[in-house]
C-alpha cells in the first residue's frame, strides 16, 4: 500500500515586480507533481538548485501551504486537514533539513530540543521525556551525555545527527529529508548515510530523499523522480534511470557525475544555459531552451508525462508523432 500519494500539487509564489513592490507576478516554483511512496521506500528526488525540490517537500507536509493538489498520507486527505486534526498527521510527518546549525535552536540544550516537540505531544513527565530523549541521542549514534550540550558544541556531522533524532522523536512514518548531506564533509557524508539506512530498517520508515545530487541518490534509493522548472520530468526505478536515462536532462545529469576512475572518464554533457526565470517560464517544454535534442514541437507543445513499464518521462523524443 502506498504510504503517501500526491496529486498535481501546485505551489505559485505570488511576488511583488521591481524594487518598489508595483505591479505583482507570480513564481512558478512547483507546477503540478504527482507520485507516491510506498511503505518502506525511499523515494530520491534530484534536479539542479531552483528546480522547486524544497517547495515540493515542504508542500507536501504543509510547512507551507499548497496553491492546490491533494496529499494523502495513509489515504488521509492532509490538504484538508486543519487545527488538532492536522497536528496529529504532522506527528506521522517530519523533515529533516540541510543546515542543522539553522533548524536547531542554538539557545537550547541537545535535550530540550529532543524534548520540546515530545512535551507538545502530550509526554507530561520529564523523566519520560529525558530517557526518550537519552534513547533518541544513542540510536543516531551519538553519546547520551551530550544531552547537556548546545548545538555549537558539535561537528557538522553530529549535528544532523541530533537533527535526524529530532525528526524521530514523535516516531513518525515518513520522512522527509532536504539535502540532509549536502553540507556535510564527504568522509562524514557516508556515515549519516549509513545511519539514514539502518533507521529505515529497524523503523520501516518511508523517506524522501531530496537531493541536487545524483551521486547521493544512488545507492539509497528505490525510485527517482528528476525535477526541472517545478515539474517531474522523469521518474523510474533507481537501477533503470541509471542504465537507460530517456530525458536529456536526466541523461545530461548523469553524465556530469564526476568519475573517480579517469580510464572510464565519460565524455561530460555539461548543461548550457542557466535554468530560466520561475516567473516566465519558456513556453511548450520547460526544458526547451537548454536542451541538445531540441525540435520544433518542444517549443510549441508541452509534453505528455508517458509511462512505459514503470518509467515515466515527459519527451517529445518518445511522443507518437
Ligand atoms: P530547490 O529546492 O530545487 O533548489 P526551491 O524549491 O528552493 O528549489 O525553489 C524553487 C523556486 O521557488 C525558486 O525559483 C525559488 O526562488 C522560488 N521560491 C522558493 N521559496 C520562495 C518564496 N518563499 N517566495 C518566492 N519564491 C520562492
Ligand atoms: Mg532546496
Amino acid at each position: 500500500m502506498n504510504l503517501l500519494e500526491v496529486e498535481n500539487l501546485v505551489k505559485h509564489f505570488p511576488v511583488a515586480k521591481g524594487w518598489f513592490g508595483r505591479g505583482k507576478q507570480t513564481v512558478y516554483a512547483v507546477n503540478g507533481v504527482s507520485f507516491s511512496v510506498a511503505k518502506g521506500e525511499t523515494l530520491g528526488v534530484v534536479g539542479e538548485s531552483g528546480s522547486g525540490k524544497s517547495t515540493m517537500g515542504r508542500s507536501v507536509l504543509r510547512l507551507i501551504e499548497p496553491t492546490s493538489g491533494r496529499v494523502r498520507l495513509e489515504g488521509v486527505d492532509v490538504t484538508s486537514l486543519n487545527g488538532e486534526n492536522l497536528r496529529k498527521a504532522r506527528k506521522h510527518m517530519q523533515m529533516i533539513f540541510q543546515d542543522p546549525y539553522a533548524s536547531l535552536n542554538p539557545r537550547l540544550t541537545i535535550g530540550n530540543i529532543l524534548e520540546e516537540p515530545l512535551k507538545y505531544h502530550g509526554v507530561e513527565k520529564k523523566n519520560d521525556r529525558r530517557e526518550q530523549a537519552e534513547r533518541l541521542l544513542r540510536e543516531v549514534g551519538l553519546d547520551d551525555s551530550y544531552y547537556d550540550r548546545f548545538p555549537f558544541q558539535f561537528s557538522g556531522g553530529q549535528r544532523q545527527r541530533v537533527g535526524i533524532a529530532r525528526a524521530l522523536a514523535l516516531n513518525p512514518k515518513l520522512i522527509i529529508a532536504d539535502e540532509p548531506v549536502s553540507a556535510l564533509d564527504v568522509s562524514i557524508q557516508a556515515q549519516v548515510l549509513n545511519l539514514f539506512v539502518k533507521l529505515q530498517e529497524t523503523r520501516n520508515l518511508t523517506y524522501v530523499f531530496i537531493s541536487h545530487d545524483l551521486s547521493v541518490v544512488k545507492h539509497l534509493c528505490n525510485r527517482i523522480a528528476v525535477m526541472y522548472l517545478g515539474e517531474i520530468v522523469e521518474m523510474a526505478e533507481c537501477e533503470e534511470l541509471f542504465r537507460h536515462p530517456l530525458h536529456p536532462y536526466t541523461q545530461a545529469l548523469i553524465r556530469a557525475i564526476p568519475v573517480v576512475d579517469p580510464a572510464q572518464r565519460r565524455q561530460r554533457l555539461i548543461l548550457t544555459g542557466d535554468i530560466p526565470s520561475q516567473t516566465s517560464p519558456p513556453a511548450g517544454c520547460p526544458f526547451h531552451t537548454r536542451c541538445p535534442q531540441c525540435m520544433d514541437i518542444c517549443k510549441k507543445e508541452h509534453p505528455a508525462l508517458l509511462t512505459q513499464s514503470g518509467h515515466q518521462t515527459s519527451c517529445h523524443l518518445y511522443g507518437k508523432h
